[in-house]
């Protein structure tokens, strides 16, 4: 890559290194995919501490659609921030596939998060200095995969989210609702079995926004990958598997929706 890269594309995906770590084939199929053990987040304001998330205990099963349901401020980034690993938590563990990702050393977390879990973000993320294409590759490119077949796959998956034409683009050039089809592409790239989406529809009109959602949806979810998505609109949770409403540091199930937003 000859480009100059954001920082931030290094605290999200790591240089171009590899190392070992327990594969997903030792997982059994009745194990849950995520375990969070006593998960708390503090963070000190004004020599205060504040307590985001408080000794939070969850699973979530391999192929389930989980929404994150609550207002702004509630804590939804932060918990998906955590379980990615791009924050570490207070106290507590995040354990996913067998792997306790809170006991791993900075770099091997990024790492893992880059190889094993898709993310997808509210304004998109995607490098304003890399085209469309190259931002699908990069994470790819950087975990040091051969450039031919990760270029040939970005480009179908181009094509599946209907933006094959659009390859030799830079992300300025498209619409909000493009670029987050950009950024799913990117995020099922390298075939996670993990997908995080934080307010994947928050940028976009309702319209777009519903078209993105299935997009989504048919791409992660259909295909048996774990989703978990934050949100604040009651319509997405309808579709889910299972709602989480957080809350007052805590989280609990949430068996309606409606009416309840
Ligand atoms: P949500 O995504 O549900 O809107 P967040 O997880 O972003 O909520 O934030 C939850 C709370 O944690 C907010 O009050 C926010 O101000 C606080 N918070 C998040 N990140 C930080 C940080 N790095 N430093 C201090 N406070 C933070
Ligand atoms: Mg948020």
């Amino acid at each position: 890559m000859q480009k100059r890269l954001p920082r931030q594309i290094y605290a999200l995906w790591g240089g171009a290194e590899t190392v070992p770590y327990p594969s997903w084939q030792t997982l059994s199929s009745d194990m849950p995919l995520i375990t969070l053990c006593q998960l708390t987040k503090t963070f000190s304001e004004g020599g205060q501490t504040r307590t985001v998330l408080d000794a939070i205990d969850l699973t979530v099963g391999t192929g389930d659609f989980v929404v994150l349901l609550g207002h702004s401020g509630s804590g939804k980034s932060t918990l998906l921030n955590l379980i990615s690993g791009i924050e570490t938590p207070s106290s507590g563990t995040v354990e996913i596939g067998g792997v306790d990702i809170t006991a791993l050393p900075d770099h091997q977390r990024t790492l893992f998060r880059r190889d094993r879990i898709g993310f997808v973000f509210q304004f998109f993320n995607l490098i304003p200095t890399l085209t469309v294409l190259e931002n699908v590759t990069l994470p790819q490119e950087l975990a040091g995969r051969e450039k031919t077949a990760v270029s040939t796959h970005a480009l179908h998956l181009l094509n599946r989210v209907g933006l094959a034409d659009r390859a030799h683009a830079f992300p300025d050039k498209l619409s909000g609702g493009e670029q987050q089809r950009v950024a799913i592409a990117r995020a099922i790239a390298h075939d996670p079995m993990l997908l995080l989406a934080d307010e994947p529809t928050g940028n976009l009109d309702e319209e777009t926004g519903q078209r993105v959602l299935d997009l989504l949806l048919e791409l992660t979810h259909a295909a048996g990958k774990t989703l978990i998505m934050a949100t604040h609109n009651p319509d997405i949770a309808q579709l889910a598997d299972r709602v989480l409403r957080v809350q007052d540091g805590g989280i609990s199930n949430q068996l309606s929706v409606i009416g309840n937003q």
